[in-house]
């Protein structure tokens, strides 16, 4: 049994009201967490280690940021194991994706803060200058699917850009947070600079967003929290980034290399058990190669090996949109039922013969459901991808088309024979409901930057 603490000004702080922290793998506690109700005391150890953070050099963050990878790195099947446990998801996921981009996230950024240059303008009479300056205290809010890999996505360019940070991690996933904030006093972070507190999103996290010395909010969940940290947060002025929920489709032509089209949409569709948000939970099929991709994909889809989804809560959640879906008419092809024993186990579902304007294929599940859809035209699988109020990404799967066909998408992120393949300084980020902003390298050093200009005349 763990016993998650606060990291408050470089000290653990133990909290009197706890909760806990429940395997999804075999419903046991595995740890106890602070219920936490308000953020003054982080406050104030953020701003006490603003100044000395922010007056430090570019390549001295860069530093700070390489030490922390390394002690990561050191102690990275640990962090895949706490991820494990946490989330239910397989240790060979946790390991290669979790635990990997969040040592990579780190390194990335100190890297890239090493290319930085700074912005001049010149006139015939004068000079501009730009000048970065941190924006102040941040707040970094994340969801329970990726927890470090998302969490270390916002603190490695907020520290680099010297914020100091007040970060809260999902209340179903605190393990690696606490585990960060105990990696960030062995390196000998200075106190203050990162503070990590836990609880309930609606305390804890509105207290982070209504705080008035917290200048920028990083939020990554829900649609629907977003609207409330976007309506709690806008009044203040708050440089606000929301990354927030998809309904992803995956478009394979009818001249889709299948060898490569079905592994990887059976990939997309559910690894993590279909817990990210960049899956692809509706795919969508030429009627000409239907057939053929179903049987393989079908095949596949039974070999493919996930893990629980994160609660018992969210699996009554999934079970529920599986019986929305029959009662609007649809037909599972696959799967369909939880798996009976302790855990939030289910199997991964495929749902068939389904409207694209049924709720089941245009609501953001979240689980290991897709529902597949044919199309007879590349117009109408535009049009289907583009139905939903989403828009964060997409992939195209075809031998000639793929990149025509991806500029019609309404979506942030979209692949072309691929999936899942980033490179870190690329724009990452949705439209329409998906969210607001962008993240990664130049995009999230921006964000967490306030700029001012300097017009110097010339004599
Ligand atoms: P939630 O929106 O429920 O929660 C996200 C975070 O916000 C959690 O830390 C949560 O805390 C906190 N929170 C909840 N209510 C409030 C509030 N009123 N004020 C401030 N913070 C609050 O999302 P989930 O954790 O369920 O994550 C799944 C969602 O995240 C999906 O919609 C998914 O698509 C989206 N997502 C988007 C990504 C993107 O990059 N666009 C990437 C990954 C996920 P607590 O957990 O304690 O409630």
């Amino acid at each position: 049994m763990i016993e998650v603490h606060n990291l408050v000004g470089g000290k653990f702080v133990k909290l009197q009201e706890t909760f806990d922290d429940v395997s999804p793998l075999n419903d046991e506690i595995i740890a106890t967490v602070p219920r936490t109700k308000d953020v003054d005391d982080a406050v104030i150890a953020a701003e006490s280690a603003l100044d000395s953070w922010s007056k430090l050099t570019l390549i001295e963050r860069c530093d700070w940021l390489d030490k922390i990878a390394d002690e990561l790195e050191n102690q990275i099947d640990e962090v895949a194991r706490l991820e494990s446990l946490d989330t239910g998801k397989p240790q060979e996921v946790a390991l290669n994706v979790d635990a990997s981009r969040s040592v990579y996230n780190f390194r990335f950024f100190a890297d890239f803060g090493r290319k930085m240059t700074s912005q001049t303008f010149e006139m015939e009479d004068a000079m501009n200058f730009v000048m970065r300056k941190p924006v102040g205290i941040v707040g970094l809010i994340s969801p329970w699917n990726l927890p470090l890999y998302l969490l270390s996505w916002k603190v490695a360019p907020a520290l680099l850009m010297g914020n100091t940070i007040i970060a809260k991690p999902s209340e179903l996933t605190p393990l690696t947070a606490y585990f960060l904030g105990q990696v960030s006093v062995k390196v000998g972070l200075p106190d203050g600079v990162l503070n990590i507190v836990q609880g309930y999103g609606p305390e804890v996290g509105h207290a982070i967003v209504e705080h008035p010395k917290i200048k920028a909010i990083s939020f990554t969940g829900g649609t629907s929290t977003g609207k409330i940290v976007a309506a709690t947060a806008a009044p203040m002025f708050k440089k606000i980034s929301l990354e927030l929920g998809g309904k992803n489709a995956a478009i394979v032509m009818d001249d889709a290399d299948l060898n490569l089209a079905v592994p990887g949409v059976v990939r997309s569709s559910f690894l993590n058990s279909g817990q990210i948000c960049l899956c692809g939970s509706r795919v969508l099929i030429h009627d000409s190669i239907y057939d053929d991709f179903m049987k393989a994909y079908l095949q596949q889809v039974r070999d493919f090996k996930i893990g629980p989804v994160i609660s018992n809560q969210h699996l009554e959640k999934v079970l529920s949109y599986i019986k929305l879906a029959k009662d609007e008419g649809g037909e599972i092809l696959f799967g369909g039922s939880a798996i009976d024993k302790p855990g939030a186990w289910i199997q991964p579902t495929v749902v068939g013969n389904i409207s694209h304007m049924s709720r089941t294929a245009t609501e953001e599940i979240f689980g290991p459901v897709v529902t597949v859809h044919r199309f007879k035209t590349e117009a109408e699988a535009i049009s289907i991808a583009n139905c939903t109020e989403y828009g964060l990404s997409g992939s195209v799967w075809s031998k000639s088309r793929g990149k025509e066909i991806a500029e019609k998408l309404e979506s942030g992120v979209i692949w072309v024979n691929t999936w899942l393949h980033r490179d870190l300084r690329t724009p990452f980020g949705g439209v329409k409901n998906s969210g607001v902003g962008r993240e990664g390298g130049q995009w999230s050093v921006d964000f967490f930057s306030e700029f001012s200009n300097i017009c110097v005349k010339n004599d």
